[in-house]
């Protein structure tokens, strides 16, 4: 918006741009506390990393090489084992095929468009709305016996480590659509999902767009919470928590779904729209990072089921010599607060797998009150409720996150598509409104 000429300001709660992606320097180490992993298939994305020279300078999670070059598992009713990463990653993508294959055309005839999910050319809404209001639960009933024990436990983990929920809370059709996302392959999973990072960390990426803006023009407060937003003759005016008052024509919320119940606007949002509000995104999940003693295990992947983090990757190794592991678990809030429980999360990282816990590096979004929450996942029925009314403005405010998002919905792209769409709409109504202002 600053490169079309408009003035442009800038209201963050945080003392840092980035939102829920966040690299926290450590000991010479780059950990992501939050959104990490990028690929050339989420446009947006890419498009701002090629604009700043980061489109090549990545580096990857997984190293193969070191001694404990394997993949455990360890689920009920089987015995632990320790296998190849080829191996374990057939056995996931068989069980995971085997779930999503909701359409028995692998998803491409229910989701031939993945950012056109709800209308498009090819398939009708009703038949959409049908498979949306199916669960996670629901579908896994439906195909468990398909399944080994081994997989059947794989697969529960896999769907929970993605949506942060529960299997009843969480939907079928966010899955769906990942796997329309990964161009109808499960090959496509750890390429897309896992793989590559950027070198310089995501919050130089944010870094890079801001002052780029700022160099343009852009204005901005930090530390600066927004309570109300008022819309009256044509102006918006916004008050932060500290009662400073700014007015302008136009206003773009990125304020994440489930933050946005802290927010009073007048005139009031729509019944609708306050609904979904109430109801939020499901995925409270925990990402923590841990460096161990030795650098063997930066080549292990591991999963265990039950346990408080459920999968476990090598996600590099330290100047020191150390494996990096980033170990993820679902929502297990009534139980567990990492920062208040630090000695059940290496606990959990042992269960994975025998290792010496030197250091744990982790950002709650949980507890996070500019979050509260992980990437949004969605429950049954939420986007055939929900989407276009969370996607559409209310008067002279636009509303973008990736929350809500057309496509990559939950990732970093999604985050871009919305503001991008948001920005050109609102230079469209300025230079509307100065062309007729100049008229006159
Ligand atoms: C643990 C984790 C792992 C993830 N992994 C990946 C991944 O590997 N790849 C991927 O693509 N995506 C990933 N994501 C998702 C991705 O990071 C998010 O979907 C995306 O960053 C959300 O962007 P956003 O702009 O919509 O929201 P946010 O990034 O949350 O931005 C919203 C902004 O609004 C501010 N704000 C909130 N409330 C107020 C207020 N009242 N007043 C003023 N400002 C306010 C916030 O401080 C924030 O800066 C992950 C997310 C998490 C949490």
């Amino acid at each position: 918006m600053v490169d079309c000429g408009l003035s442009v300001l800038m209201v963050e709660a945080r003392d840092r741009v980035g939102g829920r992606t966040y690299t926290v320097e450590s000991d010479g180490t780059l950990y992501e506390m939050g959104g990490t992993w990028v690929t050339h298939h989420m446009a947006y994305l890419f498009k701002e990393m090629t604009r700043y020279k980061m489109d090549k300078d990545l580096t990857l999670t997984h190293h193969r090489g070191y001694g404990n070059d394997y993949y455990t598992i360890n689920v009920p009713d089987a015995t632990p084992r320790t296998l190849t990463h080829e191996e374990a990653g057939q056995i996931t993508a068989r069980a995971w095929s085997i779930f999503v294959n909701a359409d028995g055309q692998n998803c491409r005839a229910i989701c031939p468009l993945p950012h056109s999910q709800l209308n498009n050319i090819l398939v009708s809404r009703e038949e959409v709305e049908r498979y949306d209001k199916i669960s996670c639960r629901d579908r896994f009933e439906e195909i468990k016996h398909l399944l080994s024990t081994e997989e059947a436990w794989i697969l529960t983990a896999l769907l929970l480590h993605i949506t942060g929920g529960s299997m009843v809370n969480s939907s079928l059709w966010d899955m769906i659509r990942s796997q329309a996302l990964m161009s109808y392959d499960p090959a496509n999973f750890s390429p897309i999902w896992t793989t590559f990072k950027l070198r310089q960390g995501q919050s130089a990426l944010a870094g890079a767009m801001f002052q780029d803006a700022v160099d343009n023009g852009l204005q901005y407060v930090f530390q600066t919470p927004v309570k109300s937003i008022v819309e009256r003759s044509n102006v918006v005016t916004v008050t932060t928590l500290a009662g400073r008052v700014f007015r302008a024509r136009r206003m773009v919320s990125t304020i994440p779904l489930n933050v946005l119940h802290t927010i009073m606007f007048d005139p009031p949002l729509s019944p609708t729209r306050q609904e979904a509000i109430t109801i939020g995104h499901v995925n409270y999940m925990n990402k923590i990072h841990a460096d161990v003693e030795g650098s063997g295990l930066t080549s292990w992947n591991g999963m265990r089921y039950p346990n408080l983090l459920m999968f476990g990757y090598g996600d590099g190794v330290t100047p020191s010599g150390r494996a990096h592991i980033v170990g993820f678990g679902k929502d297990e809030r009534a139980t567990f607060v990492p920062e208040r429980n630090p000695e059940k999360a290496v606990d959990a990282f042992q269960k994975l797998h025998p290792m010496e816990v030197n250091k744990m590096i982790f950002h709650n979004w949980n507890t996070d009150p500019w979050s509260l929450g992980g990437p949004a996942w969605w429950p049954p029925e939420f986007m055939t409720k929900y989407q276009e009314e969370l996607q559409s403005r209310h008067g002279l405010v636009f509303f973008a996150s990736a929350d809500w998002a057309h496509g990559w919905r939950a990732a970093i792209d999604g985050a871009l598509e919305q503001g991008s769409q948001a920005a050109l709409q609102v230079v469209k109504e300025i230079r509307e409104m100065r062309g007729v202002m100049a008229r006159i």
